[in-house]
């Protein structure tokens, strides 16, 4: 049972009407119209969302460049202002652009846009002063700037030294909502504004314990600073209020894990040791014991274990989520593995249930494709307690799904499941059952922090014996004809291969054509009266990927043409070659668990990272450290300081919050220091009932109800 809640009705009668929350449309120089686009655009409905709608960054009058100082290559961004002439449209159709010629005292520079040209070419003017931003490049020999950002100068005088600059969209800016707008919207905003109508949320000894500055001036001057220290100032504490915000939150459901009585696993019994002496198919490593050792002293506290298992793909997690599942059922509960995908699930479900029935253990799969009588069967048995273990999907988290006692759930490959996800298996018993995450992303620990907090994290951080490094490399598209060969010799050996197409969704359409012409060629190379493919992708209804994938898990297929269905889990010994195509498209953590799918059996495997002849630079270093490394650990630091989180995981979120402005790479160590904060005041005040933490509890009530996640369970 949840222990405290959050009362979600924070809208209650004696809570005085704020002007921030205020219809968007009511403010001076917005009107329904905008009001109607900002509230579509950019969820911004009222005062408050225009209020927290923070620039991304600032024209700083004091800082220009000149043009005569202007280099390509070097990375940085350049500021100049100068007088724009010479514009004019080039090409037709989508591939018109537009460009233009700016000069200042020191020389002049071209200026290049591909979207937006009949915007631009509308709005700016010859012979005016502007100030742009941008990064110089290096275009036939010359130097010019493609996509500058551009401000006329003249509106840089309106706000001081420094000019915000919104995050906007082409939509308002084709109406005509542009930063400049978004500028005086603000400044009316702040006219009617008052420090009365931002009240600190924050608890006086932290501000003064952290440096932080007040939030009204932080409002203030993060929308119109009147110089760099105050613009410093304002952002740093407005990141501070959100990281604080997302650790509070993560306290709480850490300290209720920490009160949370849970099911006592007493002993270890018949079924785990007579998987251990008679049916463990191999010796356990140092740290799959270490772990297990782990996970049985947390399940003999008496409190609810939250553990997270990190390993590397190929560390042998499965093996240990089944030895814990035994340690459950020997103590008389019951034990479910959630996989994210449906193919997952039934992989486990079959190397599981080769497991129990040597051991005559029922065990049933539980998808969403389970229905009608089975299904009944499988509800009705998880209910009277007959059916001790379980496999399956999200399905698994159905409401309509009951057990009689769930000791333990595992869910594998953490990433794809939210929190709420996870609380949403505790509210199956009376008490909430152990919970057991596996993840084969290595997730820094930075991100893990913020991201799962919550959890103890144990680490398998040595990969079975005799495992062979695979070898990894990175070839052009002038080699796909020697790529086949090499992967034809190795099938002829016997062995089988993957060839994964990227797949975003974006460009779904193209890249389905590009598997399909993709599939062809593979034809070609592999012909059919010798070669036998399947292939795999998420247009497939469920029961034929589900039969392409088995002809390929059983050996008959001898190569996968897949998209990336395939990323994570899937166990497949033989398979020695994993051939990525446009493996420039890929992030490099999802490379890398492409490549896990291959040297899980005793040959020599390799990995083949095929990409354009011609590829940008980041894209060739990305290369560089797959080829480089085998470490998922050294890849996912890589990753996240190359592609930032956001990307990386889906979301830019910590915990449940959204994060607007703070950055939880780049602004590390604020972390830490709300981290610490947070689990202080959760400590003495998990409840947040002290007067002096209302504020704040009434902050976080607005942004959880947001989320719709308003309680916290
Ligand atoms: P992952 O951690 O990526 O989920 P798996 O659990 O699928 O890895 O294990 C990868 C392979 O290694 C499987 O074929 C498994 O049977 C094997 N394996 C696991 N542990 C050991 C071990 N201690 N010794 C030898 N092989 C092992
Ligand atoms: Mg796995």
């Amino acid at each position: 049972m949840p222990l405290f809640y959050f009362c979600p009705n924070h809208t209650d009668i004696s809570t005085p009407v704020s002007i921030l929350d205020s219809p968007i449309e009511y403010l001076k120089g917005v009107g329904p119209q905008r009001g109607e686009l900002l509230r579509k655009e950019l969820q911004i409905a009222t005062f408050g969302d225009l209020l927290h709608h923070y620039p991304y960054r600032y024209f700083d009058r004091t800082q220009l460049n000149k043009i005569a100082d202007v280099q390509p290559g070097t990375n940085d961004y350049v500021q100049i202002a100068g007088t724009l002439v010479n514009i004019y449209e080039e090409g037709a159709g989508h591939k018109s652009r537009l460009v233009a010629t700016l000069y200042d005292d020191t020389g002049k520079i071209e200026l290049v846009w591909f979207q937006g040209a009949k915007w631009l070419k509308k709005t700016l003017k010859e012979n005016e002063r502007y100030v742009i931003f941008g990064r110089p490049a290096e275009f036939n020999g010359y130097v010019n700037i493609p996509h500058p950002e551009i401000e006329p100068l003249s509106a840089l005088a309106m706000a001081g030294g420094m000019q915000p600059m919104y995050p906007t969209t082409e939509k308002l800016r084709a109406k005509g909502i542009t930063n400049r707008s978004f500028a005086k919207i603000t400044q009316a905003l702040f006219e009617k504004v008052s420090q009365g109508d931002v009240p600190e949320v924050l608890p006086a000894h932290l501000l003064s314990e952290y440096r932080l500055c007040s939030r009204y001036h932080a409002l203030r001057w993060v929308h119109f600073p009147d110089n760099n220290e105050h613009m410093q100032l304002a952002r740093h504490r407005l990141k501070w209020e959100e990281l604080f915000a997302s650790q509070i939150l993560i306290a709480r459901v850490r300290l209720q894990h920490t009160i949370q009585p849970g099911y006592i696993f007493e002993k270890v019994g018949d079924y785990f040791n007579l998987f251990y002496k008679n049916h463990l198919p191999f010796e356990l490593t140092g740290a799959q014991k270490r772990v297990l050792k782990e996970i049985r002293h947390d399940t003999a506290t008496g409190k609810q274990m939250n553990r997270l298992v990190q390993g590397d793909v190929g560390s042998g997690k499965t093996i240990v989520a089944v030895m814990s599942m035994l340690l459950a059922m020997d103590n008389g509960f019951q034990a479910c593995m959630m996989a994210p995908t449906e193919i997952l699930a039934q992989q486990h479900y079959q190397s599981i249930s080769r497991l129990m029935e040597e051991m005559q253990i029922p065990v049933r799969l539980l998808t969403g494709s389970v229905k009608g009588k089975e299904r009944k069967e499988i509800l009705a048995a998880l209910a009277d307690g007959t059916l001790p273990l379980v496999v399956g999907t999200h399905a698994l988290i159905e409401d309509s799904v009951l057990f009689n006692n769930l000791g333990l759930a595992v869910i594998d490959e953490q990433h794809r499941f939210g929190v709420g996800q996870r609380a949403r298996l505790w509210n199956k018993n009376e008490k909430a059952p152990h919970v057991l995450v596996m993840t084969a992303t290595p997730i820094p620990r930075t991100l893990a922090m913020t991201l799962y907090g919550d959890l103890d994290v144990s680490v398998i951080d040595e990969l079975p014996p005799g495992r062979k490094e695979i070898k990894t490399v990175h070839r052009n598209e002038m080699h796909r004809a020697r790529v086949m060969h090499f992967i034809r010799s190795e099938i002829d050996k016997g062995r089988q291969a993957y060839i994964v197409y990227p797949l975003i969704e974006e460009s779904e359409k193209l890249d389905y054509e590009s598997l399909m012409a993709g599939f062809e060629q593979v034809k070609v190379f592999f012909p059919e009266d010798k070669y036998n493919i399947a292939m795999v992708h998420g247009r497939q209804d469920a029961p034929l990927r589900e039969r392409n994938m088995q002809r390929f898990i059983k050996g008959e297929a001898h190569i996968l043409v897949a998209t990336t269905v395939i990323e994570v889990g899937v166990n497949v010994p033989n398979a020695s070659v994993m051939l990525i195509e446009s493996a420039e498209r890929f992030g490099l953590s999802q490379l890398h668990q492409l490549r896990g799918r291959v040297g899980r059996g005793a040959e020599q495997s390799f990995c083949i990272l095929l990409t354009g002849s011609k590829v940008s630079e980041e894209s060739r270093q990305r290369m560089q450290i797959m080829v480089s490394t085998a470490n998922g650990f050294v890849i996912a630091e890589q990753d996240l300081a190359m592609r930032g989180p956001g990307d990386l995981y889906g979301t830019r979120q910590s915990g449940t919050i959204k994060l607007k402005i703070a950055d939880i790479v780049m602004d590390v160590a604020i972390l830490e220091q709300t981290r610490a904060a947070a689990q202080k005041i959760v400590e003495q005040d998990p409840g947040l009932t002290h007067p002096a933490h209302q504020p704040l509890k009434n902050i976080l009530l607005a942004q959880t109800h947001q989320n719709n996640w308003s309680k916290i369970s």
